[in-house]
């Protein structure tokens, strides 16, 4: 058990599955207080229940990340719950439709902006305000590699991502007099449920675009993530941190 947040209270979406629940379970495990937040009400409840057995203080608030009321009211609960708001990581996201840019969906465009960049805009908005009250507060924001570099068939994640990078520096500059430090951390192709649906081919191809030979795991993104929020990382914001087994680097 390692107590770098000790006391401290972290609030992570999308933490039902994949990266966000290796997040929640290191928060955790650093003595954070966690508030578990998802859409997904049963695998949620589940992590919360998991970080509790485990010795954890961690509790579970149902909210959909693109509705800036559910965003707002999360926020809340969570300060309710804990006494504080001291480190968020805005990590829910999905996938969203895959087509060439002419043949993306009106629909599909505005899904994936939703849940993936305006969604960023909403908690950021709350919690800033919460961690403006405060003096302080680390906040991180989970884009991607393709918040970086574009990928042919995607065009609406990479727009996502993109911005969500942009938002990260402009809030993190308007806020880093206040005492907030704000970063995006970009991963790889990590193995989560987020690629179950990928063919093995597809997997394989994947693969071969990290010069690490391997899709990344989820608890080695969450590693990153515990140091970006501690004190340990008190000179760092306004960054972009690729985890992407050398994927940018080629
Ligand atoms: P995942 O599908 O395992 O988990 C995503 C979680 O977000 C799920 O529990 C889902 O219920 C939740 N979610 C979806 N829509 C939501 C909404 N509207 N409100 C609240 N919660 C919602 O996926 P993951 O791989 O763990 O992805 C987590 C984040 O990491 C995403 O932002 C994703 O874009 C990013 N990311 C993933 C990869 C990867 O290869 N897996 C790579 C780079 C970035």
């Amino acid at each position: 058990m390692n107590n770098d947040l000790q006391g401290k209270t972290a609030l992570v979406t999308g933490a039902a599955s994949g990266i966000g629940k290796a997040i929640a379970l290191l928060y955790s495990q650093h003595g954070a207080n966690v508030m578990v937040s998802d859409v997904d009400e049963t695998q949620g409840r589940e992590v919360a229940d998991q970080l509790n057995a485990l010795g954890g203080n961690a509790r579970f608030v149902k909210a959909d990340v693109g509705d800036p009321v559910q965003c707002q009211q999360l926020v809340q609960e969570t300060v309710s719950a804990f006494g504080s708001l001291d480190i968020a990581c805005n990590n829910a996201g999905i996938g969203g439709e895959m087509n060439l840019t002419a043949e993306y969906s009106l629909e599909g465009w505005q899904q994936i902006m939703t849940i993936n960049l305006n969604s960023v805009f909403f908690c950021l908005k709350y919690e800033l305000d919460v961690m403006l009250k405060q003096g302080k507060g680390a906040i991180v924001n989970m884009a991607s590699i393709l918040g970086q570099v574009g990928t042919s068939g995607s065009p609406g994640y990479v727009t996502a991502k993109h911005g969500m990078v942009g938002l990260t520096q402009t809030a993190a500059i308007e806020y880093a007099p206040k005492g907030i430090r704000i970063n995006a951390v970009g991963p790889g192709y990590i193995d989560t449920p987020l690629l179950s649906q990928l063919s093995p081919e597809v997997k394989q191809q994947l693969i071969d675009l990290h010069p690490i030979g391997r899709l990344g795991k989820a608890d080695e993104v969450a590693e990153l993530v515990i140091w970006l929020s501690s004190d340990k990382a008190s000179f760092v914001t306004g960054s972009y941190y690729p985890v992407d087994g050398g994927y940018l680097a080629r």
